[in-house]
């Protein structure tokens, strides 16, 4: 049994069998073999050596005849592995007496060398280990011919371990039967942890380099909650988890009472609790658990895992399907918030340097003007239909907030032109998650309908630290005094002002800050669907003033530690049912 620390993103308990995908995303299942497909199948893994031999036979012969023999001898190293007999032996045998797959046998096989090397002291024999993943994956694209897997193709229950997904591979995953996720990389505010939370299931992300210990159908367990995931579990550690898993759903069964209930506190104040959603079908899940609406709509993703850019009236039939299925109730529409990890694919480092410094977001959408307009007129077409809010994202200054203005003054009279009916007077907001916008709120509250603190971004800014980066996560986290004392800020200069603010970033859906975040002043929280009965709890066991007491003692501590502890003591005392 191996148990590995990651980072926690997205809670609860997934246990079962693994999907490999490495970080060329080659899918490595242990498929069993029906008896008379063994000898097609051995052909198969003949013909991939054959391959990877002429592959290996080639690219050596160029390099000799460029750079000389000397440079030529680490393909001959290659070659001799490809012709090794005892290695051919090894896997015709899994195939035969086994009947595993070719791809799982050759990833058995060679992962089983490689880790020796690994296990070795020193650079040559790292290298060298490095080599047989090299071998293991030239063989592998033989018998699998394209590279990454369709990961909505999965259609038997699953825990999906990644080097990387991207946000919008995890989007395409199926909830029925991705059980959980683990990556090797990423940060505790990625964009790929948040669809996994938005996807409810449990996730862990930033574990390092584990794939190479454990093959498709091994039996994994991931605590979502402490951030862990669990390899070759014994019976022991099964059967407390099993217990945890059970206790999980009678906890949900209970909050689920709550659905049709107001989140109003015990002295009558009302909360607002809305949904967060990236595609339209998770307005039901925002339905299922009462939502007052949806609090952010992360239109962009309309933008991600395709490769054309959406028509308007793509754009339109998503954000009329949206409003028609909240049935009146608000939708707060997110322009799009494109760049930084949110990529169509993969990001290539070389792009930008910095890429969540760099060209994303409203810059991005403010030089691609066409492209933004097409996205404004299909939602204010579909203002007509429902009560649409527009805002805009990571607004810095406050004449990118009026140069936005004034392309939605534009896309207006495009449509008027056209007679198309909308709304003109639609309320126009704007996220706060720049420091940069915390400092001019009371400039802001002039021009501004309403605000959402968005604190996945302001976290990151005001700390200095990257949303995605595993290797700094531990200074990522709100409980940082500096970043509470700027949403106090900001809640404080909307709050005199009069002008609506709320609260859209992960923070809000984490029960251990909803009492914090009500004595801040926070009337409003737009949270992930998973996390709306766990809020109003807590939201229905409170009064506000025991809320700004403890508002007041945190203003007082002076480290994120300090902090969470005295928070998950209160969160306890309300809620103690809840897994801290
Ligand atoms: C945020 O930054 O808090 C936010 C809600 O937006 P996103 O996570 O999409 O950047
Ligand atoms: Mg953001």
């Amino acid at each position: 049994m191996e148990r590995l620390q990651g980072i926690a993103v997205s809670p609860g308990i997934a246990i079962g069998e693994a999907l490999v995908l490495d970080n060329e995303g080659f899918r490595i299942p242990r498929r069993f073999l029906p008896r008379d497909a063994v000898e097609d199948e051995l052909e198969r893994l003949h013909g991939a050596f054959d391959a990877a031999v002429a592959e290996v036979e080639f690219n050596r012969q160029q390099v000799a005849d460029q750079l000389g023999e000397q440079y030529a001898a680490i393909f001959s190293a290659h070659l001799q592995m490809l012709r090794d007999r005892r290695l051919h032996e090894e896997i015709e045998a899994m195939i035969r007496e086994r009947h595993y797959s070719p791809e799982y046998s050759v990833s058995r096989a060679l992962r089983r060398y490689a880790k020796v090397f690994q296990s070795l002291e020193g650079q040559y024999m790292a290298e060298r280990a490095n080599d047989i993943f090299d071998i293991e994956k030239r063989i592998l694209r033989n018998l699998l011919g394209a590279s990454r897997e369709e990961l909505s193709q999965v259609t038997s229950p699953v825990l999906v371990l990644a080097h990387n997904l991207t946000p919008s591979e995890t989007a395409n995953l199926n909830p029925k039967f991705a059980l959980g996720m683990v990556t090797e990389i990423g940060g505790p505010g990625s964009h790929t942890a948040i669809v996994a939370e938005g996807l409810g299931i449990p996730a862990v992300v930033g574990v390092g380099d584990f794939l190479t210990d454990i093959s498709g159908g091994d039996t994994v367990i991931i605590d979502g909650d402490q951030g862990q995931i669990i390899l070759h579990p014994d019976e022991e550690t099964l059967a407390h988890y099993r217990h945890e898993v059970e206790e999980q759903r009678t906890l949900a069964t209970k909050l689920e009472s709550l659905r049709d209930l107001p989140a109003d506190t015990q002295d009558g104040t009302r909360i607002k609790l809305m949904g967060n959603i990236e595609f339209p079908y998770e307005v039901e899940q925002c339905k299922l658990r009462g939502a007052d609406g949806i609090g952010l709509y992360r239109t962009e993703f309309l933008y991600l895992g395709r490769e054309d850019d959406p028509t308007e009236e793509s754009h339109f039939e998503s954000y009329s399907s949206v409003v028609q299925a909240v049935g009146g109730k608000p939708v707060v529409m997110r322009t799009l918030d494109l760049g930084a990890d949110k990529m169509r694919s993969l990001p290539d480092p070389e792009d930008e340097r910095n890429p969540f410094l760099g060209l994303r977001s409203i810059r991005l959408a403010l030089r691609n003007r066409d492209l933004f307009r097409i996205q404004l007129r299909a939602i204010l077409r579909a203002s007509a239909l429902g009560d649409i809010r527009i805002m805009f994202p990571l607004i810095s200054t406050l004449m990118e907030f009026r140069q936005a203005k004034m392309v939605l003054a534009d896309a207006m009279e495009d449509l008027e032109e056209t007679g198309a009916a909308f709304n003109r007077d639609l309320k126009v907001g704007m996220m706060v998650e720049v420091p940069s916008a915390v400092m001019m709120m009371d400039r802001f509250v002039e021009e501004v309908d309403f605000f959402s603190i968005g604190t996945n971004d302001l976290i990151q800014y005001c700390l200095a630290v990257d949303r995605s980066n595993k290797d700094v996560a531990n200074l990522y986290t709100a409980a940082d005094p500096a970043v509470i004392r700027m949403i106090r800020m900001a809640v404080d200069t909307a709050n005199q002002h009069g002008v609506p603010i709320s609260m859209c970033g992960q923070m809000s859906g984490n029960p251990m800050y909803t009492m914090l975040l009500l004595g801040m002043g926070l009337r409003n929280l737009s949270v992930t669907p998973a996390a709306i009965p766990e809020v109003k709890r807590v939201c229905r066991s409170v009064t506000i003033e025991h809320c700004e007491k403890i508002a007041k003692h945190v203003s007082e501590l002076e480290s994120s530690r300090h902090v969470k502890t005295f928070l998950k003591e209160e969160l306890s005392k309300v809620f103690p049912e809840f897994p801290l």
